[in-house]
């Protein structure tokens, strides 16, 4: 690296942990935007809104999941969220709740977030499939097709800054894919424009705690991307 390219990586990290530190409130450092802004974001994003898309979805029977789920597990989070995380499908908590990511995963990923300085009602959280798979199997090919439409509309509603994939299904099911998570994990990929950043997800990150720094990686790579594009698109 030359002289200059190492200075602007420097400045690119400056700037990036001087956000963080802002996020976490460090006085005088001048606040980044905030993860969502009323007062930013246009009257209605593309496309239908959440209710309508919720609406579409309705008592669903599209698949064969819908005959052992207890509910839908539509999504939770803030309607123009500018960070928006998606899993792959509903677990036992969730299927009971009809909330996402509200079991064990749920909880690590919560912390991650309150690290980060976000709260729940911030982002947006929703899965690829949004009915639970028996036995917590991962959702069949003919399972996710069926579903994925939704968790597009969801997308094109919200139009969120950033996307987060977590884990292998829900990844390559977004960006259409076979490659590998290990391939895809930390690099900026891109759905619709938007960009993805792929990352582990939380139940694996229970299994193998020493993993979990990557994800704090890529999450630094995240909070840096959102500090740098202030405005809805
Ligand atoms: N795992 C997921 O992928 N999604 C959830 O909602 C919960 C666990």
């Amino acid at each position: 690296m030359n002289l200059s390219a190492e200075l602007r990586w420097l400045a690119g990290q400056l700037k990036g942990w001087l956000l963080y530190q802002g996020r976490l409130g460090w006085r005088g450092l001048p606040r980044p935007q905030p993860v969502w802004g009323p007062e930013k974001a246009p009257e209605k994003g593309g496309g239908l809104s959440l209710a309508e898309v919720r609406a579409e979805l309705g008592d669903c029977r599209r698949c064969k999941l819908s005959r052992t789920r207890t509910q839908v597990v539509f999504g939770d989070g803030h309607p123009r969220a500018r960070l928006m995380f998606v899993g792959e499908g509903p677990g036992a908590e969730e299927d009971a709740q009809g909330l996402p990511f509200v079991g064990a995963a749920g909880q690590l990923l919560n912390n991650l977030l309150h690290k980060l300085g976000l709260s729940r009602q911030e982002v947006y959280i929703a899965n690829v499939v949004k009915c639970r798979p028996p036995g917590n199997r991962e959702p069949e090919a003919d399972e996710i097709s069926q579903c994925l439409p939704f968790l597009k509309k969801q997308i094109e509603s919200i139009r969120p800054v950033v996307i987060v994939t977590l884990g292998r299904v829900a990844s390559q099911a977004l960006l259409d894919t076979q490659t590998p998570l290990t391939k895809l994990r930390g690099r900026w990929q891109r759905y619709e424009g938007i960009p993805v950043m792929p990352t582990f997800h939380p139940s694996y990150l229970l299994r193998f705690p020493r993993e979990r720094h990557k994800t704090w990686n890529d999450m630094q790579q995240v909070m840096e991307e959102l500090g740098k594009r202030g405005s809805y698109q």
